[in-house]
């Protein structure tokens, strides 16, 4: 048994993963703001002695005692991570400076989350690590991609100048149940959208491409990464290499939904990456790592979950109309 502190751990990725870890019989610490996390995430573990959680924001020094972190902690849609540029910034630079701070004290391993947003508008297709991106440093999604670089240039630092055992993973876009409805972001849009018989927001001519994975794939991936030895620091792109525009996808989710929704074409968000889809020989090789769940899969089981939050009558109020209002403040974001 490990003490873990997971970051963000009240959000969609980080709520599985503390599921993960606490049910494989590890002391959780969940940390988070509940800036676009929520208590119900974690409810079925609140109360448990081997799990524990803290409102605590991560641009704060921390002082607890653990194992292993995770830093997961990041609003990771666009309209969340735009809606506050600043704050962005402050929670991966000096949310990392504080993190790897706790790490170099308590001597332990640090996994952050980074993203493959690092690679920006990507000229090499498909994407591997060895790629150094192409961004955009003065952009309305310059808060995130530049923050999770430096992000990564403080873990490997801190890596060579005080032999922090350090992991970094790059995650591409990933899915699944407790993906927040007013998220904002292509998957679950779409699926809410198409529950509720609204238009699929297709941004631009939807011939953008990404690649997408299921949220048990990715926590599977980042925990074999956790468990390499130290050395093995990443990065390491996690990702379903299955690549797909916006209008596969909007057709997929309307199939899968039994939706007579139509698609409805808005403006394309500034600096949206043409394409994307992970180089995963890395993961395969060093981790044995390769996803198991088809994106027709996953989304069933979305839309299970989506389809459930509908009908349930306290959540409703906070779901009708949500994938609406998350597309139009993207819109009006000009993101
Ligand atoms: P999310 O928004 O659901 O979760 C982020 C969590 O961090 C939330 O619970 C939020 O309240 C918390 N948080 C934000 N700022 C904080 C702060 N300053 N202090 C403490 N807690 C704070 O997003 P997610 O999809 O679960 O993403 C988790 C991590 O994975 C993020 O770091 C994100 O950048 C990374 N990531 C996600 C994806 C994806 O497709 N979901 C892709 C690439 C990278
Ligand atoms: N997108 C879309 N309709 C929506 C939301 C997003 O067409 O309602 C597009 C968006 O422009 C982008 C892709 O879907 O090209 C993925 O967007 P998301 O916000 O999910 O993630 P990211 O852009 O960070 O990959």
């Amino acid at each position: 048994m490990k003490r873990i502190l997971v970051t963000g751990g009240a959000g969609f990725i980080g709520s599985h993963l503390c599921e993960r870890l606490w049910r494989e019989g590890h002391d959780v610490l969940c940390v988070d703001n509940y800036y676009t996390g929520s208590k119900m995430n974690v409810a079925a573990m609140l109360g448990h002695p081997r799990f524990e959680v803290m409102r605590h924001d991560i641009c704060q020094p921390l002082n607890v005692e653990v194992d292993q972190i995770y830093n997961l902690a990041c609003p990771a849609s666009p309209i969340h991570y735009q809606f506050d540029p600043v704050q962005t910034t402050k929670t991966s630079v000096i949310g990392a400076i504080n993190m790897l701070g706790l790490a170099k004290r308590t001597k332990a391993s640090i996994l952050q989350a980074s993203t493959s947003e690092v690679y920006g508008d990507p000229s090499v297709h498909p994407q591997p690590e060895s790629y150094w991106g192409n961004v955009n440093t003065i952009g309305p999604r310059s808060c995130y991609d530049e923050g999770k670089r430096c992000a990564e240039t403080l873990f490997f630092d801190y890596n060579r100048q005080h032999k922090v055992d350090i992991k970094v993973v790059r995650i591409f876009n990933t899915y699944g149940p407790r993906m927040h409805p007013n998220d904002g972001r292509v998957v679950s849009n779409f699926i809410v959208q198409a529950l509720q018989g609204e238009d699929l927001t297709v941004y631009g001519e939807g011939t953008q491409t990404r690649s997408f994975c299921y949220v048990d794939d990715l926590v599977d991936g980042i925990m074999r990464l956790m468990a390499t030895p130290k050395g093995i620091t990443g990065p390491i792109n996690i990702g379903n290499p299955g690549e797909f525009t916006m209008v596969e996808l909007a057709d997929l989710v309307l199939r899968l939904t039994g939706s007579k929704a139509k698609i409805v074409h808005k403006p394309l968000p500034q600096d949206d990456p043409r394409q994307r889809k992970p180089d995963i020989t890395q993961a395969n090789q060093v981790l044995g790592w390769k996803p198991t769940v088809a994106l027709e899969d996953g989304l069933k089981q979305s839309i299970t979950y989506f389809r459930k939050l509908l009908e349930n009558k306290d959540q409703r109020p906070a779901v009708i109309g949500a994938a609406r209002m998350a597309a139009e403040a993207a819109v009006k974001l000009g993101t």
